[in-house]
């Protein structure tokens, strides 16, 4: 999870939110309408403010199925079904709370609230495992609550991992046999891209760099 900062209303929900927000509060249904909250320029929004990624375990959603995801449940809050603020975007993965729902919001993480240093308060890595920082009570219960532990999220993890090592592996290499006891400039950017935002896992590897003493 890392910090994403909210970009504007889509167009569509500036002009259709209230029309929407009133339907379905008059339909007595219990879900709304996806093809509405989950609208193509929404998604588009969405995606770009999360270059391309569950904003929960930060995987790739490239060839991966996605829901915009109601952050304040529909059924808590009917009346946030179309509210920007309260759309958010997982994998089917991160998206699956249901056996979740007892741990309330206000005692997890917020990626649209908190800041990376918060985050990272709470939050943090040992390997490709994702622990809770200090036994934070806040960073446990996020896990928790997204599953963000589970084996298959450990592997994928673990593959980016092993790709970063190659190509420390690489650079290191490179400086012994140039018998240089330091990496250069170019060789550190080329390590720490992998935390850039817009890369999967990067609050892993922000962490990960500043264990490796790159920074
Ligand atoms: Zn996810």
């Amino acid at each position: 999870m890392r910090h994403l900062k909210r970009l504007p209303e889509p167009e569509v929900l500036s002009q259709k939110k209230q029309e929407w927000t009133q339907n379905f509060l008059n339909s007595g249904k219990s879900r709304p309408d996806n093809s509405k909250y989950a609208h193509k320029s929404i998604r588009e929004s969405l995606n770009a403010m999360s270059f391309h990624k569950c904003f929960y375990c930060e995987r790739k959603l490239k060839n991966m199925p996605s829901e915009v995801d109601h952050y304040i449940e529909v059924s808590e809050q009917p009346s946030l079904a179309f509210d920007w603020h309260n759309l958010y975007l997982a994998c089917n993965h991160c998206n699956n709370k249901s056996t979740n729902k007892a741990i309330p919001n206000e005692d997890i993480l917020n990626p649209c609230v908190h800041s990376d240093e918060e985050i990272m308060n709470h939050i943090s890595f040992e390997d490709e495992q994702i622990i809770s920082n200090n036994d934070s009570v806040k960073g446990r219960q996020t896990i928790q609550k997204y599953k963000l532990d589970s084996n298959s999220l450990d592997k994928v993890r673990y593959e980016h991992l092993k790709q970063f090592h190659k190509v420390l592996i690489q650079i290191q290499r490179i400086c012994m046999a140039e018998g240089r006891k330091k990496m250069n400039e170019a060789e550190i950017n080329v390590l720490k891209r992998f935390q850039q935002a817009e890369q999967p896992f990067s609050l892993m590897f922000k962490i990960v760099l500043a264990k490796h003493d790159v920074l």
